[in-house]
């Protein structure tokens, strides 16, 4: 039984200055990047979408849209 994969796609988050990564569902991984610079950077954009798979979340989000708009 495969319950917890197939649902929200996890996107790494990574930050340099913490030496941190973590996971946060898709949906929410802006607000989680945004949230975490504010509060422990003073909003400098330090932690971000880990790089390698950002061309694969740019995919992700692309296939969500279109499945979304697809009538
Ligand atoms: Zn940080």
């Amino acid at each position: 039984m495969t319950t917890d994969d197939t649902d929200a796609p996890k996107v790494p988050i990574v930050c340099s200055a913490c030496e941190t990564t973590s996971r946060v569902p898709l949906s929410t991984v802006a607000d989680a990047v945004e949230r975490h610079n504010d509060q422990l950077h003073h909003g400098e954009d330090i932690a971000q979408v880990d790089p390698d798979i950002a061309d694969q979340i740019a995919d992700l989000v692309a296939t969500e849209l279109g499945l979304l708009e697809d009538p």
